[in-house]
């Protein structure tokens, strides 16, 4: 990864534009004409490039704040955010989480060089609105960071945030971390101090999606990605501290026994998550950079599957590893939208093994609703190559395993409230069989064959040359 120099020769910190810099250097940032609209036009441009390119809006909605979209168009770009070739990209990931390094505190930051102690989110901050029936512009790429109320430990954890009023935002708490928090701070009247951060380094978003332990802190996932600690600054109106080079943050409080309704928004599932009353933040002050660039995600987009997908691979595979030594990758397949469909590629050793990997790993996320199991010879960044492994090595009467009435997504319209049945198919072939029996045919020579000096340059004249005798 490139690194800017400052003039007394140190390394400058990474941040947002370090990023945007190197995709701008390789052609993969597209920057709009000035003034498209935040209400559903932003969104559908970046939605367009998703797979293709980044784009940065200039002055969206006549705000002065660009906003940019589509940090990650392919997996391979993740690995190169991360400096490191698209094979090491998971077990990168898991050497950070293995080893975090703790951030360290600053006491002047880029994002403090403008406060604003009086906030109206929707004139100070360009917030578009995505898909077609979210319920208006969302706040959608910021980190929420909590703290501990008992030991001030910070979690750190992608939400998202309904522009409800000038200072006031409703926020989903799926039953992660930051919910687990607040219902501490609830039980004793308290409201939960937390800030939302926008446009940060790649390394910090994806670590903010790794399935760590309670209590163990994102931001020291991010540090060892960078290979260097995190510079963190106080907020300005409460206890948080957040990344000193981050664009923008937002400083409030989750606040106790309080619930509106927030919703209808489009998800990750590729479906709508519905309205209901959820909790609501109230925005004390808001501070930036001069000139700061404000982060979008499109619900449900290519970005939103990928940074969540990435880092849940790298820490599903790390716990799954733990246990079962046979485990050698994990995908969690586009089809089951980055979330819910785990393929694992094992070395199979025992009869027998596959289906307790699968049971490990219906427990490392309760999003995961379906295991595949496959063999070495099966890849899987390919959905056709799975679904070939579980027709020709599963029996549904001997390789299935089923459990009902677990818990699943809360995001899963087809499960009931969130309660969900899990499934598991053992798709390996046996280990003691005729050596014929699942051998995979092959064309003997073909990755010999150089179509250049075998084909004839011009087959019409040669097609004519063959009929005419
Ligand atoms: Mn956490």
């Amino acid at each position: 990864m490139e690194a800017r120099r400052s003039n007394t020769g140190e390394t400058a910190h990474p941040d947002l534009r370090d990023w945007l810099g190197q995709l701008a250097g390789v052609g993969r940032l597209a920057v709009a004409h000035k003034g498209v609209s935040l209400i559903d036009e932003l969104a559908a441009i970046a939605k367009k490039l998703e797979n293709e390119r980044a784009v940065l809006f200039p002055q969206p909605g006549q705000h002065n704040i660009p906003v940019v979209a589509n940090l990650f168009a392919d997996r391979s770009w993740i690995a190169d955010a991360l400096g490191v070739p698209a094979d090491k990209l998971l077990s990168t990931f898991q050497d950070a989480v293995r080893h975090p390094l703790p951030w360290v505190e600053v006491a002047v930051a880029p994002v403090q060089e403008v406060f604003h102690e009086r906030v109206d989110l929707l004139r100070q901050l360009p917030i578009p609105k995505h898909n077609e029936h979210d319920s208006g512009p969302y706040i959608t790429a910021a980190l929420l960071i909590a703290r501990n109320p008992k030991t001030g430990i910070q979690n750190v954890s992608i939400h998202r945030c309904q522009v409800s009023g000038s200072d006031r935002i409703g926020v989903l708490l799926l039953p992660r971390h930051t919910l687990h928090y607040f219902r501490m701070a609830e039980e004793t009247g308290e409201g939960l101090e937390i800030a939302l951060v926008i446009g940060v380094h790649p390394a910090c978003i994806l670590a903010s999606q790794a399935i760590a332990a309670l209590d163990s802190d994102e931001m020291e996932i991010a540090g060892a990605l960078l290979g260097r600690p995190i510079e963190m600054v106080k907020c300005r109106t409460n206890r948080v501290r957040v990344p000193a080079h981050a664009e923008i943050v937002i400083e409030g409080r989750i606040l106790p026994k309080v619930r509106e309704p927030e919703g209808p928004f489009g998800e990750f599932p590729q479906y709508y998550g519905p309205r209901a009353d959820r909790e609501v933040i109230q925005v004390d002050a808001i501070t930036h950079r001069k000139s700061p660039i404000f982060h979008t995600i499109t619900g449900g987009g290519v970005e939103h599957l990928l940074l969540g997908g990435i880092p849940r691979e790298a820490t599903l595979l790390e716990h799954l590893q733990r246990s079962f030594p046979s485990v050698r990758d994990v995908r969690l397949t586009r089809g089951g939208t980055c979330r819910y469909h785990l393929a694992v590629k094992i070395d199979k050793k025992n009869q027998g093994e596959a289906k307790n990997i699968i049971m490990g790993a219906f427990g490392g996320h309760y999003d995961i609703k379906q295991v595949v199991v496959v063999d070495m010879d099966v890849n899987i960044d390919d959905e056709r190559e799975i679904e070939w492994a579980v027709a020709t090595r599963f029996q549904a009467d001997r390789d299935l395993v089923v459990v009902s009435g677990a818990q699943g997504s809360k995001l899963d319209p087809s499960s009931d409230n969130g309660i969900s049945a899990k499934m598991g198919i053992d798709a390996t072939k046996p280990l003691s069989t005729d050596a014929m029996e699942f051998k995979r045919i092959q064309v003997k020579g073909i990755e010999k064959v150089d179509l250049g000096k075998v084909l004839e340059g011009d087959p019409k004249v040669a097609f004519a040359r063959i009929v005419a005798g």
